[in-house]
């Protein structure tokens, strides 16, 4: 197959600090999945086989469940992904559920295993199991406008591949993390987000490019299952569709000690982001990276 190594598909940073800030880096995306599919299925049905084990989830409202199909329309308007709904216990990327999980608003659990054969890639699965609180009043009715909405489309960000902006080497001042800008805020930004921000639909599109899983754009493979390469070489700098990024520091940091550099940057978001040519490649294969690693392992993001 394509990757000899499970660190080779990684989401890699772009130097764009806003994007940069949302890049959940060790975080695999759908895009890489193997067997390929070509969509992401999900389910309400919480006795699914990959619902997240230990977790005792029930099941959503009927009303939560139209709110997570328009939550899951705004995903796809934004990366072109095709979202199926299933009934049954098997092949979900995505179950969706109620949950105890204390005063958090929601929970995305995310497990993947890479599966190798001779030192190459031959299965990567993904699936995600997304909670909402149930001490959280908004949740029981979590239609647009509400932050029971926002909730959704945060987890879902999760999902995604998107990080908290205010965590990690690249987190960006808290004076850019608006509900404008984005939904991977803490609860309570305002306005509260009906729809991803602008900072998020860059970072999706960077990762998916707009037009879905398999796709000719993003970080994305070919139907082969090769990475699409082609590389530019300051990819994000040539981005058609995409106005002047104001505030990319290049090559940007590189360690936590870079940050506070980092975060005193002028920083403008662009209001509004296009749609074209997100003609990304995979990370680059680099020498140092000689050791398979097939990886067990769960992540959970609050
Ligand atoms: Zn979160």
């Amino acid at each position: 197959m394509a990757w000899s190594s499970i660190q080779q598909i990684i989401s890699p940073y772009t130097g764009n600090a806003f994007i940069d800030s949302l890049v959940w880096q060790d975080h695999y995306t759908y895009n890489y999945e193997l067997p390929q599919k070509g969509y992401i299925d999900y389910t309400f049905n919480t006795a699914s086989n990959v619902a997240q084990p230990g977790l005792a989830i029930t099941a959503l409202s009927d009303t939560q469940q139209a709110d997570v199909r328009q939550a899951l329309a705004v995903a796809s308007s934004v990366t072109g992904i095709t979202f199926k709904e299933q009934t049954g216990q098997t092949s979900d990327d995505f179950v969706f559920g109620n949950a105890n999980i204390g005063t958090n608003l929601g929970m995305d659990y995310t497990n993947y295993n890479a599966t190798e054969n001779g030192g190459s890639i031959t299965g990567l699965t993904l699936n995600d199991t997304i909670v909402l609180g149930t001490s959280d009043a908004d949740n029981a009715k979590p239609d647009p406008g509400t932050e029971g909405f926002a909730t959704i489309l945060h987890e879902v960000g999760h999902a995604l591949g998107l990080d908290h902006p205010w965590q990690g080497p690249r987190a960006l001042p808290s004076s850019y993390i608006t509900g404008t800008n984005t939904v991977m805020g803490a609860g309570g930004v305002t306005p509260i987000p009906s729809t991803y921000g602008n900072m998020d639909v860059a970072t999706l599109r960077y990762l998916y490019g707009g037009d879905g899983l398999l796709g000719t754009y993003g970080l994305t493979v070919n139907a082969a299952g090769a990475p699409v390469s082609n590389p530019p070489s300051n990819y994000m700098a040539t981005l058609a569709g995409l106005p002047p990024i104001n505030g990319t520091v290049s090559p940007g940091p590189t360690t936590e000690s870079d940050t506070p550099a980092w975060q005193t940057a002028s920083l403008t978001p662009p209001a509004t982001f296009g749609m074209t040519a997100l003609d990304l490649f995979l990370s680059a294969q680099s020498a140092s990276i000689t050791q398979h690693t097939s990886a067990y392992s769960a992540l959970a993001q609050a």
